[in-house]
């Protein structure tokens, strides 16, 4: 299916909720209350399949089943391999643990000092202050403690979090996550970010959500003013698929972008999702038009029952080369392995470069085209002789797309 960039074809309105009030609709809290939580609300709207059904049954003991109104509205009820309904409503692969998952595959318990706070690289860290999201991603990273459907038992202590915090002089950067720390109320995330901002070491303050997807309802003027007040305020969303930048989400991230809020969106790459380059050009291409600039395309990471999920590395090496060079570059993300266990971000990147010797780096382009970068200067006068410009040099990469540092 081919997705437009026409706003006319983003989905909009109240979809299966047309007898509730506009007001009701609009209300994030009636969004929250009226969430798609059990099987038996799941079969009022469509029909399972034999593996969902199964999913779903062990969900409870995984990772809770929960989808606002307003996100169901984007199934293809009719598609059991609909985007949308592969990454919310479960299935029986989740049950089956590969040998190479882990719970916590990116190591994050062993480095953290307090609960709730992730300690890894010297100047940043991950504050943990919620378990709870809007709707539940299935291929969800932290799911070992999102939605405590595994009894984890997760208490973040705020003030325990914050004394670590101001005590550490060398953290610059604080990435507030979750669970969806928009999930937590006005006043609690007033709290959270007015004492962040008043430390004096805290130079960035970043917010990693998806509720401007699951929930845009939640970007209520009353949040827009608290991120202007204590501004500037980062944050990274999250949207897998075209399908996802609905007119609502596009209005939310307007709201807050708006409100100075910097967008970035980071991607995870989904086996039968996103591993596709036209699908995942049409999403950055709706990201951008939506004021959000591509950051991060993710391989999955490695968690148990994850395995349905998973695409070839290749593959997203090949959808970056797809877009590289072929559309924006404020378009293209930055594909990255986190590191198994806890290494940090890896990229990996399409190879452009063939051969670098202490004369010249030899490298080809999006189209494969090969070019020559000199490493030594040489001279085409002799001191103190007028100076001939070399008409030729620089002709190798006249091309339409390639500009000057000013220009691209
Ligand atoms: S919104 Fe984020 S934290 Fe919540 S379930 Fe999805 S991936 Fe996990």
């Amino acid at each position: 299916m081919a997705y437009t960039e026409d706003r006319s074809t983003w989905f909009e309105g109240q979809g299966l909720w047309q007898h509730v009030p506009e007001s009701d609709w609009k209300d994030w809290v009636w969004q929250l209350k009226n969430r798609i939580t059990t099987i038996d609300q799941l079969e009022k709207y469509m029909v399972l399949t034999t593996e969902e059904r199964r999913g779903i049954a062990f969900a409870g003991s995984k990772l809770a089943l929960a989808i606002t109104p307003y996100f169901f509205n984007l199934i293809d009820r009719n598609d059991p391999n609909c985007p949308i309904r592969l990454q919310l409503i479960p299935r029986e692969g989740e049950s089956i643990t590969s040998q190479e998952e882990m719970l916590d595959s990116l190591g994050e318990d062993e480095h953290s000092p307090v609960p709730g706070l992730v300690h890894r690289y010297p100047d940043r860290v991950l504050f943990l202050v919620t378990d709870r999201c809007a709707s539940y991603c299935r291929y969800c990273t932290r799911s070992r403690l999102v939605s405590n459907a595994q009894d984890y038992n997760f208490h973040p202590e705020y003030e325990q979090g914050l004394r670590y915090i101001e005590s550490h002089p060398e953290i610059r950067d604080v990435l507030l996550s979750g669970g969806d720390p928009l999930l937590l109320s006005d006043k609690k995330l007033e709290h959270l970010i007015s004492r962040l901002r008043a430390i004096k070491h805290v130079e960035f303050i970043r917010i990693g959500s998806r509720i401007p997807v699951f929930l845009p309802q939640r970007i209520t003027p009353a949040l827009c003013e608290i991120f202007k007040k204590y501004g500037p305020i980062w944050m990274s969303i999250h949207v897998n698929h075209p399908k996802e930048a609905t007119a609502e989400l596009k209005d939310a991230c307007e709201r807050l972008s708006f409100a100075g809020v910097p967008l970035g969106n980071q991607s995870v790459l989904l086996r039968g999702v996103n591993d596709d380059a036209e699908v995942m050009k049409a999403l950055v291409h709706r990201l951008l038009r939506m004021r959000v600039r591509p950051y991060y395309l993710y391989q999955m990471d490695l968690i148990t029952g994850g395995s349905h999920f998973k695409v070839d590395v290749r593959k997203g090496i090949e959808i970056i080369q797809a877009l590289r060079g072929h559309t924006t570059g404020y378009a293209v993300p930055q594909y990255v392995i986190d590191a198994p266990g806890g290494g940090g971000k890896v990229p990996v990147n399409p190879e452009y470069v063939e051969k670098i010797t202490d004369e010249e780096i030899v490298f080809h382009n999006y189209e494969g085209r090969q070019f020559r970068y000199p490493l030594k200067s040489t001279p085409v006068a002799a001191a103190g002789e007028p100076i001939r410009v070399n008409a030729k040099a620089g002709a190798a990469v006249a091309h339409d797309d390639v500009a000057g540092a000013c220009d691209i």
